[in-house]
């Protein structure tokens, strides 16, 4: 009788072991479920121009910024980066232009830091037709499949109206700063973003302090 009994605690012990086990292992996973964060280029990270950003010399990095990227690595976020620049389409500037100015872009940001960073850019116009160009989700659903991440907890931060209707297309939280075109920005009911604030930085801090 006894030893039935004692037989009886352990396998349910053992059992109750391989369940914590398997909890514990879910809950690992929940954990390390990659942060990630998309990002507007112009008007977020860099000053915008009316005439297009054209090469490295037309580029003015907004106060705070690399230090804030650094600050999302720290903290474990994967950074992506969404930006129409339907001035390939246009004749402007070239494919090659926009990726040295990517180049020297990430080199200011890694002085700060170091995680992942990764480009998307939009060549298309509206009359394109394209599947990427922002207001439509197509780039930002790229970006977020590419790095594993999940809509509702990735946020998709910009200027322009377009962005945040990128992001709620593509189920995405989404933040407007009143850098670049961000204050003559105007929403309709229900398709307000979720945070407005001053700059990138601002939210970066509102993020991370959640
Ligand atoms: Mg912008
Ligand atoms: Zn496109």
């Amino acid at each position: 009788m006894s030893l039935t009994a004692a037989a009886t605690t352990t396998t349910s012990s053992l059992g109750h072991k391989l369940w914590k086990a398997y909890l514990r292992q879910f809950c690992i996973r929940k954990i390390s479920m990659p942060k990630g964060i998309l990002l507007d280029r112009d008007g977020v990270l860099i000053e915008n121009r009316p005439d297009y950003i054209k090469s490295i010399g037309e580029v003015q990095i907004i106060p705070g910024v690399p230090q804030s990227i650094a600050k999302l690595w720290k903290a474990g976020y994967t950074i992506s980066i969404v930006s129409n620049q339907a001035g390939i389409a246009k004749g402007l500037y070239s494919l090659e232009a926009v990726h040295e100015i990517h180049a020297h872009l990430e080199q200011q940001f890694r002085m700060y830091g170091d995680g992942p960073l990764h480009w998307y850019i939009c060549p298309h116009r509206d009359e394109d037709q394209c599947a990427c160009r922002k207001p439509k989700p197509g780039m930002l659903q790229k970006a977020m499949q590419n790095s594993g991440l999940v809509p509702g907890l990735t946020w998709m931060v910009g200027d322009n109206k377009h962005d945040i209707a990128a992001g709620q297309s593509a189920g995405c939280r989404t933040a407007l700063v009143h850098t670049g075109l961000g204050k003559s920005q105007t929403f309709d009911p229900g398709k307000a973003p979720d945070w407005i604030g001053a700059a990138m930085p601002d939210f970066v801090d509102y993020l991370l302090s959640k």
